[in-house]
Protein backbone atom coordinates (compact mmCIF):
# COMPACT_ATOMS: atom_id res chain seq x y z
CA UNK A 1 0.00 0.00 0.00
CA UNK A 2 1.48 3.56 -0.85
CA UNK A 3 2.00 6.15 1.47
CA UNK A 4 -0.66 8.01 0.55
CA UNK A 5 -3.70 5.62 1.66
CA UNK A 6 -1.53 4.10 4.31
CA UNK A 7 -3.25 6.03 7.19
CA UNK A 8 -6.48 5.59 6.37
CA UNK A 9 -6.69 1.65 6.49
CA UNK A 10 -9.93 -0.36 6.25
CA UNK A 11 -12.94 2.30 6.76
CA UNK A 12 -14.59 2.37 9.54
CA UNK A 13 -17.93 1.28 7.37
CA UNK A 14 -17.11 -1.75 6.93
CA UNK A 15 -15.34 -2.39 9.94
CA UNK A 16 -18.34 -1.53 12.26
CA UNK A 17 -20.70 -3.55 9.70
CA UNK A 18 -18.62 -6.80 9.86
CA UNK A 19 -19.04 -6.81 13.73
CA UNK A 20 -22.06 -6.36 13.38
CA UNK A 21 -22.72 -9.48 11.86
CA UNK A 22 -19.78 -11.60 13.83
CA UNK A 23 -21.31 -10.58 17.21
CA UNK A 24 -25.67 -10.57 15.73
CA UNK A 25 -25.80 -6.62 17.24
CA UNK A 26 -28.34 -4.25 15.82
CA UNK A 27 -26.01 -2.32 13.54
CA UNK A 28 -26.61 0.94 13.58
CA UNK A 29 -23.49 2.11 12.91
CA UNK A 30 -23.08 2.42 9.00
CA UNK A 31 -25.33 4.64 7.35
CA UNK A 32 -28.01 2.58 5.12
CA UNK A 33 -31.77 2.20 5.54
CA UNK A 34 -33.31 -1.42 6.66
CA UNK A 35 -36.21 -0.40 3.94
CA UNK A 36 -35.74 -0.65 0.39
CA UNK A 37 -36.72 3.06 -1.34
CA UNK A 38 -40.13 2.96 -3.34
CA UNK A 39 -41.86 0.09 -4.69
CA UNK A 40 -42.66 1.67 -7.93
CA UNK A 41 -39.10 2.59 -8.68
CA UNK A 42 -37.85 -0.57 -7.71
CA UNK A 43 -40.66 -1.92 -10.37
CA UNK A 44 -38.99 0.87 -13.10
CA UNK A 45 -35.40 -0.95 -12.96
CA UNK A 46 -36.84 -4.22 -13.44
CA UNK A 47 -38.46 -2.48 -16.32
CA UNK A 48 -35.05 -0.81 -17.36
CA UNK A 49 -33.47 -4.20 -17.16
CA UNK A 50 -35.96 -5.94 -18.78
CA UNK A 51 -36.22 -3.48 -22.09
CA UNK A 52 -32.84 -3.64 -22.03
CA UNK A 53 -32.23 -0.15 -21.42
CA UNK A 54 -28.53 0.77 -19.90
CA UNK A 55 -27.42 -3.30 -19.82
CA UNK A 56 -24.85 -1.70 -21.86
CA UNK A 57 -22.33 0.77 -21.13
CA UNK A 58 -24.61 4.11 -21.08
CA UNK A 59 -23.35 7.62 -22.63
CA UNK A 60 -20.21 8.70 -20.26
CA UNK A 61 -22.32 11.84 -18.94
CA UNK A 62 -25.31 9.45 -17.92
CA UNK A 63 -28.46 9.08 -19.73
CA UNK A 64 -29.89 12.36 -20.91
CA UNK A 65 -33.53 10.66 -18.67
CA UNK A 66 -31.54 11.16 -15.51
CA UNK A 67 -29.47 14.10 -16.38
CA UNK A 68 -32.76 16.11 -17.24
CA UNK A 69 -34.61 14.32 -14.51
CA UNK A 70 -31.26 16.19 -12.11
CA UNK A 71 -31.75 19.38 -13.62
CA UNK A 72 -35.47 19.33 -13.43
CA UNK A 73 -35.13 18.62 -9.41
CA UNK A 74 -32.32 20.83 -9.15
CA UNK A 75 -35.25 23.85 -11.13
CA UNK A 76 -37.93 22.86 -9.13
CA UNK A 77 -36.72 22.26 -5.58
CA UNK A 78 -34.23 25.53 -5.40
CA UNK A 79 -34.36 27.97 -8.76
CA UNK A 80 -31.35 26.34 -9.99
CA UNK A 81 -31.15 26.53 -13.48
CA UNK A 82 -28.92 23.23 -15.21
CA UNK A 83 -28.16 22.36 -18.91
CA UNK A 84 -28.62 18.91 -18.53
CA UNK A 85 -26.38 18.17 -21.50
CA UNK A 86 -23.40 20.20 -19.95
CA UNK A 87 -24.04 21.09 -16.12
CA UNK A 88 -25.16 17.45 -15.06
CA UNK A 89 -22.96 14.11 -14.40
CA UNK A 90 -24.15 10.86 -13.53
CA UNK A 91 -21.45 9.20 -11.12
CA UNK A 92 -21.07 6.20 -9.31
CA UNK A 93 -22.82 7.16 -6.28
CA UNK A 94 -21.77 10.66 -3.87
CA UNK A 95 -18.54 8.60 -3.51
CA UNK A 96 -17.35 8.72 -7.09
CA UNK A 97 -18.83 12.14 -7.39
CA UNK A 98 -16.19 13.35 -4.60
CA UNK A 99 -13.35 11.52 -6.11
CA UNK A 100 -13.93 12.83 -9.33
CA UNK A 101 -14.49 16.60 -7.92
CA UNK A 102 -10.90 16.17 -6.15
CA UNK A 103 -9.23 14.10 -8.73
CA UNK A 104 -10.28 16.70 -11.53
CA UNK A 105 -10.26 19.95 -9.67
CA UNK A 106 -6.78 19.59 -7.74
CA UNK A 107 -3.38 20.22 -7.75
CA UNK A 108 -0.42 18.18 -6.11
CA UNK A 109 -0.15 20.58 -2.73
CA UNK A 110 -3.00 22.38 -2.88
CA UNK A 111 -5.02 22.99 0.25
CA UNK A 112 -8.43 21.77 1.37
CA UNK A 113 -10.28 22.61 3.87
CA UNK A 114 -12.93 21.04 5.16
CA UNK A 115 -15.00 20.69 8.17
CA UNK A 116 -14.18 18.62 11.13
CA UNK A 117 -15.36 15.96 11.40
CA UNK A 118 -15.70 14.93 7.75
CA UNK A 119 -17.10 11.96 6.44
CA UNK A 120 -14.09 9.55 5.99
CA UNK A 121 -14.16 9.51 1.82
CA UNK A 122 -13.11 13.17 1.42
CA UNK A 123 -9.48 12.75 3.80
CA UNK A 124 -9.07 9.36 1.56
CA UNK A 125 -9.73 11.46 -1.67
CA UNK A 126 -7.81 14.64 -1.03
CA UNK A 127 -4.68 12.82 -0.12
CA UNK A 128 -5.32 10.27 -3.58
CA UNK A 129 -5.73 13.70 -5.21
CA UNK A 130 -2.14 14.88 -3.73
CA UNK A 131 -3.75 17.53 -2.15
CA UNK A 132 -3.05 18.46 1.34
CA UNK A 133 -6.16 18.99 3.93
CA UNK A 134 -6.87 21.38 6.43
CA UNK A 135 -9.47 20.39 8.38
CA UNK A 136 -11.49 23.16 10.49
CA UNK A 137 -13.35 21.78 13.42
CA UNK A 138 -17.02 22.10 14.48
CA UNK A 139 -17.63 22.36 18.06
CA UNK A 140 -20.20 21.60 20.51
CA UNK A 141 -22.35 24.72 21.43
CA UNK A 142 -26.10 24.68 22.44
CA UNK A 143 -26.50 21.06 21.30
CA UNK A 144 -25.22 21.06 18.18
CA UNK A 145 -21.78 21.66 16.77
CA UNK A 146 -21.00 24.88 14.92
CA UNK A 147 -18.53 26.10 12.36
CA UNK A 148 -16.64 29.09 14.20
CA UNK A 149 -16.11 31.28 10.90
CA UNK A 150 -13.27 32.99 12.49
CA UNK A 151 -11.22 29.90 12.51
CA UNK A 152 -12.37 28.92 9.01
CA UNK A 153 -11.28 32.86 7.85
CA UNK A 154 -8.36 31.71 9.76
CA UNK A 155 -7.84 28.63 7.77
CA UNK A 156 -7.79 29.79 4.26
CA UNK A 157 -3.91 30.36 2.55
CA UNK A 158 -2.51 31.28 -0.13
CA UNK A 159 -2.29 27.51 -1.12
CA UNK A 160 -6.16 27.01 -0.34
CA UNK A 161 -7.64 25.74 -3.66
CA UNK A 162 -11.10 24.21 -2.55
CA UNK A 163 -12.94 24.17 0.25
CA UNK A 164 -14.86 20.99 0.71
CA UNK A 165 -18.57 21.62 2.59
CA UNK A 166 -21.35 19.16 3.65
CA UNK A 167 -24.64 19.55 4.63
CA UNK A 168 -26.73 18.71 6.05
CA UNK A 169 -23.54 17.43 7.84
CA UNK A 170 -22.88 14.02 8.75
CA UNK A 171 -22.20 13.04 11.62
CA UNK A 172 -23.05 15.77 13.79
CA UNK A 173 -26.73 16.10 12.21
CA UNK A 174 -25.57 19.86 11.53
CA UNK A 175 -27.38 21.88 9.20
CA UNK A 176 -25.13 24.56 8.06
CA UNK A 177 -27.63 27.87 8.50
CA UNK A 178 -27.52 30.81 6.08
CA UNK A 179 -25.22 33.06 8.16
CA UNK A 180 -22.95 30.12 7.95
CA UNK A 181 -23.47 29.77 4.27
CA UNK A 182 -23.65 33.31 3.60
CA UNK A 183 -20.05 33.53 5.02
CA UNK A 184 -18.09 30.53 3.67
CA UNK A 185 -19.55 32.08 -0.01
CA UNK A 186 -18.70 35.22 0.88
CA UNK A 187 -14.90 34.05 2.16
CA UNK A 188 -14.73 31.54 -1.30
CA UNK A 189 -15.46 34.69 -3.74
CA UNK A 190 -12.98 36.87 -1.97
CA UNK A 191 -10.14 34.22 -1.93
CA UNK A 192 -11.09 33.20 -5.50
CA UNK A 193 -11.57 29.31 -4.12
CA UNK A 194 -13.91 26.86 -5.80
CA UNK A 195 -16.53 24.83 -3.40
CA UNK A 196 -16.97 20.96 -3.43
CA UNK A 197 -20.48 20.56 -1.83
CA UNK A 198 -21.68 17.14 -0.30
CA UNK A 199 -25.55 17.72 -0.71
CA UNK A 200 -26.47 14.23 0.05
CA UNK A 201 -29.25 14.62 2.90
CA UNK A 202 -30.55 17.43 1.19
CA UNK A 203 -33.74 15.96 1.94
CA UNK A 204 -33.59 15.38 5.22
CA UNK A 205 -33.90 18.57 7.37
CA UNK A 206 -36.33 19.17 10.78
CA UNK A 207 -37.69 20.99 12.60
CA UNK A 208 -37.01 24.66 11.32
CA UNK A 209 -33.75 23.47 9.99
CA UNK A 210 -33.80 24.46 6.14
CA UNK A 211 -31.79 23.20 3.25
CA UNK A 212 -29.90 26.14 1.34
CA UNK A 213 -27.74 24.89 -1.80
CA UNK A 214 -24.83 26.66 -1.42
CA UNK A 215 -24.70 27.24 -5.55
CA UNK A 216 -27.84 29.52 -4.68
CA UNK A 217 -26.11 31.97 -2.72
CA UNK A 218 -24.35 35.06 -4.51
CA UNK A 219 -21.26 34.17 -7.01
CA UNK A 220 -21.63 31.09 -5.97
CA UNK A 221 -23.08 29.35 -8.72
CA UNK A 222 -19.55 29.65 -10.90
CA UNK A 223 -17.51 28.09 -8.38
CA UNK A 224 -19.81 25.44 -6.59
CA UNK A 225 -19.51 21.53 -7.69
CA UNK A 226 -22.54 20.20 -5.71
CA UNK A 227 -23.47 16.43 -5.28
CA UNK A 228 -26.39 14.67 -4.30
CA UNK A 229 -27.34 10.88 -4.21
CA UNK A 230 -30.33 8.33 -4.84
CA UNK A 231 -28.60 5.93 -2.48
CA UNK A 232 -29.35 8.58 0.35
CA UNK A 233 -32.38 10.44 -0.95
CA UNK A 234 -34.46 7.07 -2.33
CA UNK A 235 -33.00 4.72 -0.43
CA UNK A 236 -31.09 2.46 -2.47
CA UNK A 237 -27.04 2.74 -1.61
CA UNK A 238 -26.90 -0.38 -3.06
CA UNK A 239 -27.72 1.18 -6.75
CA UNK A 240 -24.84 3.58 -6.40
CA UNK A 241 -26.15 6.16 -8.37
CA UNK A 242 -25.15 9.98 -7.49
CA UNK A 243 -24.40 13.10 -9.37
CA UNK A 244 -22.58 16.62 -10.35
CA UNK A 245 -24.10 19.86 -11.29
CA UNK A 246 -21.61 22.63 -11.79
CA UNK A 247 -20.41 24.65 -15.08
CA UNK A 248 -19.66 23.13 -18.27
CA UNK A 249 -15.67 24.17 -17.76
CA UNK A 250 -16.11 22.35 -13.75
CA UNK A 251 -18.39 18.91 -14.22
CA UNK A 252 -15.52 18.90 -17.80
CA UNK A 253 -12.81 18.50 -15.13
CA UNK A 254 -14.81 16.01 -13.03
CA UNK A 255 -16.06 14.10 -15.66
CA UNK A 256 -12.21 13.77 -17.01
CA UNK A 257 -11.13 11.87 -13.47
CA UNK A 258 -14.43 10.02 -13.54
CA UNK A 259 -13.99 8.49 -17.51
CA UNK A 260 -11.29 6.68 -15.99
CA UNK A 261 -12.29 5.88 -12.80
CA UNK A 262 -15.29 3.95 -13.42
CA UNK A 263 -16.11 5.20 -17.01
CA UNK A 264 -20.20 4.56 -16.45
CA UNK A 265 -22.03 2.42 -13.70
CA UNK A 266 -25.19 2.06 -12.91
CA UNK A 267 -27.26 1.85 -16.15
CA UNK A 268 -30.69 0.38 -15.74
CA UNK A 269 -30.73 2.15 -12.14
CA UNK A 270 -30.05 5.51 -13.99
CA UNK A 271 -33.60 5.29 -15.57
CA UNK A 272 -35.78 4.17 -12.41
CA UNK A 273 -33.72 6.96 -10.49
CA UNK A 274 -34.88 9.49 -13.46
CA UNK A 275 -38.57 8.48 -12.09
CA UNK A 276 -37.36 8.57 -8.83
CA UNK A 277 -36.42 12.43 -9.15
CA UNK A 278 -39.83 13.27 -10.98
CA UNK A 279 -41.77 11.64 -7.84
CA UNK A 280 -44.01 14.40 -6.75
CA UNK A 281 -43.24 16.21 -3.73
CA UNK A 282 -45.56 14.07 -1.08
CA UNK A 283 -42.46 11.39 -1.38
CA UNK A 284 -40.25 13.63 0.04
CA UNK A 285 -42.39 14.91 2.72
CA UNK A 286 -43.45 11.31 3.58
CA UNK A 287 -39.90 10.65 3.63
CA UNK A 288 -38.44 13.20 5.98
CA UNK A 289 -42.18 12.60 8.05
CA UNK A 290 -40.46 9.03 8.11
CA UNK A 291 -37.42 10.19 9.40
CA UNK A 292 -38.00 12.55 11.76
CA UNK A 293 -40.24 9.73 13.92
CA UNK A 294 -37.38 7.86 13.92
CA UNK A 295 -35.14 10.78 15.22
CA UNK A 296 -37.06 11.20 17.49
CA UNK A 297 -37.47 8.19 18.96
CA UNK A 298 -33.62 6.81 18.90
CA UNK A 299 -32.82 10.40 20.23
CA UNK A 300 -35.02 9.89 23.31
CA UNK A 301 -34.08 6.27 23.58
CA UNK A 302 -30.21 7.60 24.05
CA UNK A 303 -30.89 10.13 26.17
CA UNK A 304 -32.81 7.30 28.74
CA UNK A 305 -29.89 5.59 28.55
CA UNK A 306 -27.93 8.51 29.56
CA UNK A 307 -26.20 9.66 26.67
CA UNK A 308 -25.98 13.12 26.07
CA UNK A 309 -27.73 13.84 22.74
CA UNK A 310 -27.02 16.75 19.77
CA UNK A 311 -29.77 17.75 18.36
CA UNK A 312 -30.10 16.00 14.77
CA UNK A 313 -31.41 18.59 12.26
CA UNK A 314 -30.51 16.80 9.45
CA UNK A 315 -29.02 13.65 8.04
CA UNK A 316 -30.11 10.35 9.59
CA UNK A 317 -27.76 10.20 12.46
CA UNK A 318 -27.20 11.48 16.33
CA UNK A 319 -24.00 12.28 17.86
CA UNK A 320 -23.75 11.87 21.10
CA UNK A 321 -21.58 12.40 23.66
CA UNK A 322 -20.70 9.23 26.16
CA UNK A 323 -19.02 11.25 29.30
CA UNK A 324 -22.06 11.00 31.06
CA UNK A 325 -21.99 7.07 31.43
CA UNK A 326 -18.48 7.64 32.80
CA UNK A 327 -16.54 7.26 29.36
CA UNK A 328 -14.22 8.73 27.37
CA UNK A 329 -13.04 7.32 24.48
CA UNK A 330 -15.17 6.69 21.92
CA UNK A 331 -13.27 3.97 20.21
CA UNK A 332 -13.07 1.58 23.33
CA UNK A 333 -16.91 2.16 24.12
CA UNK A 334 -17.71 1.31 20.37
CA UNK A 335 -15.54 -1.67 20.05
CA UNK A 336 -17.04 -2.57 23.22
CA UNK A 337 -20.68 -2.08 22.93
CA UNK A 338 -21.63 -5.17 20.77
CA UNK A 339 -20.44 -7.17 23.80
CA UNK A 340 -21.92 -4.45 26.62
CA UNK A 341 -25.18 -3.83 25.16
CA UNK A 342 -25.88 -6.10 21.50
CA UNK A 343 -25.64 -2.59 19.66
CA UNK A 344 -22.98 -1.25 16.96
CA UNK A 345 -22.29 2.79 16.64
CA UNK A 346 -19.31 4.43 14.90
CA UNK A 347 -17.02 6.04 17.11
CA UNK A 348 -16.85 10.25 15.39
CA UNK A 349 -13.18 10.12 15.99
CA UNK A 350 -12.65 8.51 13.10
CA UNK A 351 -13.73 11.20 11.66
CA UNK A 352 -11.30 13.91 13.13
CA UNK A 353 -7.57 14.75 12.24
CA UNK A 354 -7.63 16.30 15.96
CA UNK A 355 -8.95 12.78 17.34
CA UNK A 356 -8.93 13.98 20.73
CA UNK A 357 -11.51 16.87 19.79
CA UNK A 358 -13.60 14.00 18.79
CA UNK A 359 -12.81 10.75 21.42
CA UNK A 360 -16.18 11.51 23.53
CA UNK A 361 -18.59 11.49 20.48
CA UNK A 362 -20.55 8.40 19.28
CA UNK A 363 -22.67 8.57 16.51
CA UNK A 364 -25.82 6.38 15.74
CA UNK A 365 -27.76 6.07 12.38
CA UNK A 366 -31.89 5.85 13.07
CA UNK A 367 -32.67 4.95 9.32
CA UNK A 368 -34.08 1.75 10.21
CA UNK A 369 -37.16 0.05 11.23
CA UNK A 370 -39.62 1.69 13.99
CA UNK A 371 -39.07 -2.12 16.00
CA UNK A 372 -35.60 -2.01 15.44
CA UNK A 373 -34.88 1.60 16.94
CA UNK A 374 -37.15 0.63 19.82
CA UNK A 375 -35.21 -2.92 20.50
CA UNK A 376 -32.04 -1.21 20.39
CA UNK A 377 -32.64 1.70 22.26
CA UNK A 378 -34.49 -1.15 25.14
CA UNK A 379 -31.13 -2.85 24.99
CA UNK A 380 -28.76 0.56 25.36
CA UNK A 381 -31.36 1.51 28.35
CA UNK A 382 -30.46 -2.17 29.79
CA UNK A 383 -27.49 -1.80 29.60
CA UNK A 384 -26.70 1.92 31.15
CA UNK A 385 -29.55 3.45 32.47
N1 LIG B 1 -21.35 11.86 1.42
C1 LIG B 1 -21.82 11.68 2.65
C2 LIG B 1 -21.82 12.81 3.61
C3 LIG B 1 -22.31 10.42 3.02
O1 LIG B 1 -22.78 10.22 4.25
C4 LIG B 1 -22.27 9.37 2.10
C5 LIG B 1 -22.71 8.00 2.51
N2 LIG B 1 -23.85 7.70 1.92
C6 LIG B 1 -21.79 9.63 0.82
C7 LIG B 1 -21.33 10.87 0.52
C8 LIG B 1 -21.71 8.56 -0.22
O2 LIG B 1 -22.89 8.45 -0.96
P1 LIG B 1 -23.12 7.29 -2.01
O3 LIG B 1 -23.64 6.12 -1.26
O4 LIG B 1 -24.10 7.86 -2.98
O5 LIG B 1 -21.82 6.99 -2.66
N1 LIG C 1 -22.53 7.20 4.34
C1 LIG C 1 -22.78 6.11 5.20
C2 LIG C 1 -22.39 6.46 6.61
O1 LIG C 1 -21.89 7.53 6.88
C3 LIG C 1 -22.06 4.84 4.82
C4 LIG C 1 -21.22 4.90 3.62
C5 LIG C 1 -20.20 3.83 3.53
O2 LIG C 1 -20.36 2.74 4.04
N2 LIG C 1 -19.13 4.14 2.88
O3 LIG C 1 -22.59 5.64 7.45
Amino acid sequence: LNRRLAEFGTTIFAEMSALAVRTGAINLGQGFPDTDGPEEIREAAVRALRDGRGNQYPPGPGVPELRTAVAAHQQRRYGLTYDPDTEVLVTAGATEAIAAALLGLLEPGDEVIALEPYYDSYAACIAMAGGTRVPVTLRPHEQSFRLDLDELRDAVTDRTRLLLVNTPHNPTGTVLTREELTAIAELAVERDLLVVTDEVYEHLVFDEAEHLPLATLPGMRERTVTIGSAGKSFSFTGWKVGWVTSTPELVSAVRSAKQFLTYVASGPFQYAVAEALALPDTYFEEFRADMLAKRDLLASGLSDAGFEVFRTAGTYFITTDIRPLGESDGFAFCRALPERAGVVAIPNAVFYDHREAGAPFVRFAFCKRTEVLADATQRLRKAFA
